[in-house]
């Protein structure tokens, strides 16, 4: 892999297949690299982009620059990433390393100079080439668990510089010991035709270690096939993505996925291949190894379609095989027999949804004042939605699919209280969130990618301070019942102060040694607000 080597092919709807050149870098932990998560893997907003290391279950874990270069970037945010440092590289790359619980004290200083020229805690700002120098292996910072992070780990991530391209990480050549093929969990059929994802679950019999064989296929008619599977290495037992996914027709490739690389447009295409209705159903992801749509994705490595055409008196000879970034493979092998015999299948019967939704034409519904406007390809196929405005609230449901763009809403303010009055969103499992407080002319505008019901409703309460018991820190639990904290901010005597939120725990704090104390009477000054902009003062003096 250390070669250059482009390959192009231009084929029927111009896919073009390339293999960025890589070179070695050094690991990003000085422990031995186990993953709780590998690149591409499905995940809940898209394909995961990256590798997560484990750090040995804490926080505090030196991480280390791959390679020289320069901080090119530094954010720290709420959700997501957290903290996170990427470093650009003189040989067109970039490292991304994420949810840290700090950094170095080099960056520490700057980055805080920075928050207090913002009075912000969240932050994100690029750097020119010559601001922060970093060497291979010098600590910019230490492992966390900040942001979208359930547990501590590193997130770490290659891009290519020039096109901010997510790579597989594990092409710069880190060893991982893994003897292990990926695991077959289901294997699924679907017939194409009238309506999608038609899906019948194949019965198969494990032959040997990694080797299957299904139950004979008698049908005709146009099918793909679907799989549930996992994979794992040797030194930890976190159940990871599958690398590659194949489908072999009589001995030749008609399909191919491969997670090399991918561009973050593509990270929603997973909703594409996944079938969303069965993890709505199940909360399992199931990838079809076919590409009803021709859609060209950079880790779709084939240019047929992996639909398999199966007529009267045909025999025809399917393998599935998955593999891992070490080429251990599982293979699945199908007989189909071509018979008049019609096989059931099970869909998502959604006919008692009200609308048709043509996915390749606009769509507006309007009653009452209220407004909806779906654009076309919001859905990856034709579906039906239902849509009312009914009692003050506007119905826009079906929990089986998935908006790829964002939907424009538009409803009437009715409330007397209007600077208290907000949109909420309530979703398929019932749980209430904020969802605009955006009012011009007595109307509610916003855009949204999420289904389900939307009303409006008044949040006239204030948020909630206590203070809590930190040893060496000064800590606040800081929560809101109805639309949730929006902005804080603590005053120590009179100047605003840094603290860090950790959403996870509803909790503000920092370190007592922050803070001048010693023969001083301190006083703080903490103010919440919240989405509608309620606030509480809470006013707490320190003497030491
Ligand atoms: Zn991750």
């Amino acid at each position: 892999m250390k070669n250059l080597y482009i390959l192009i092919f231009l084929i029927n709807y111009s896919i073009v297949f390339s293999q960025i050149k890589v070179e070695e870098a050094n690991p990003p932990v000085n422990i031995p690299i186990k993953l709780s998560g590998n690149f591409g893997e499905l995940r809940s907003s898209g394909f995961h982009s990256g590798i997560d290391i484990k750090t040995l279950g804490r926080e505090g874990v030196e991480i280390k620059s791959i390679d020289n270069g320069y901080v090119s970037r530094i954010s720290i945010s709420l959700s997501g990433f957290g903290k996170a440092i990427y470093i650009t590289h003189p040989n067109g790359f970039t490292s991304v390393y994420a949810h840290l619980s700090r950094f170095n004290d080099d960056i520490e200083k700057l980055i805080q100079a920075l928050q207090y020229q913002k009075k912000s805690f969240v932050i994100n700002k690029f750097f020119k080439r010559d601001e922060i120098i970093i060497e291979k292996n010098d600590i910019i910072g230490y492992s966390g668990n900040t942001g979208s992070s359930f547990g501590p780990h590193l997130h770490f991530e290659i891009r290519k510089s020039t096109e901010n391209l997510p790579i597989n990480p594990l092409r710069f050549g880190y060893p991982i010991e893994d003897t292990i093929p990926p695991s077959l969990r289901g294997l699924f059929l679907y017939k194409i035709g009238d309506k999608p994802n038609k899906r019948r679950k194949i019965n198969i019999k494990k032959i040997s270690a990694n080797k299957y064989q299904s139950e004979t296929i008698k049908a005709n008619g146009s099918f793909g096939f679907g799989v549930i599977s996992n994979d794992r290495q040797n030194k930890s037992y976190n159940i990871n993505g599958t690398y590659n996914y194949k489908l072999i027709k009589n001995g030749k490739k008609e399909f191919e996925i491969e997670f090399d690389n991918f561009s973050f447009n593509e990270k929603t295409y997973q909703m594409k291949f996944m079938d969303y209705g069965y993890y709505v159903d199940r909360r399992d992801r199931l990838i079809k190894i076919f590409n009803e749509n021709k859609l060209n994705a950079t880790f779709i490595k084939s240019n047929k379609t992996g639909i398999i055409n199966v007529n009267e008196n045909d025999s025809i000879k399917i393998k599935v095989i998955l593999s891992d970034y070490s080429k251990n493979e599982t293979q699945i092998n199908v007989n189909f027999v071509g018979t008049k015999d019609s096989l059931n299948f099970y869909y998502d019967d959604l006919s008692n949804f009200n609308f048709f939704v043509n996915k390749s034409d606009d769509f507006s519904f309007s009653k009452n004042g209220a407004l909806v406007k779906i654009k076309k390809n919001t859905f990856n196929s034709d579906t039906f939605l239902d849509i009312k405005y009914f009692k003050d609230t506007l119905h826009l449901i079906n929990p089986k699919v998935y908006a790829f763009k964002a939907i424009e809403i538009s409803m009437p303010q009715k409330v007397k209280n209007k600077k208290k009055s907000y949109v909420a969103y309530i979703n398929d499992e019932g749980e209430k969130t904020f969802a605009t407080k955006i009012n011009i002319d007595n109307k509610f505008k916003f855009k949204t990618n999420s289904l389900g019901k939307f009303y409006v409703d008044i949040d006239s309460i204030a948020p909630n301070i206590k203070s809590l018991d930190r040893k060496n820190k000064i800590s606040f639990e800081i929560t809101d019942d109805e639309t949730g904290v929006k902005k804080y901010d603590v005053f120590v005597n009179g100047n605003w102060h840094l603290f860090e939120y950790e959403p996870k725990r509803n909790e503000i704090f920092c370190d007592l040694t922050s803070i001048d104390i010693y023969g001083k009477e301190v006083n703080l000054e903490v103010i919440i607000e919240d989405l509608v902009g309620n606030k509480k003062t809470l006013i707490k003096k320190l003497a030491f």
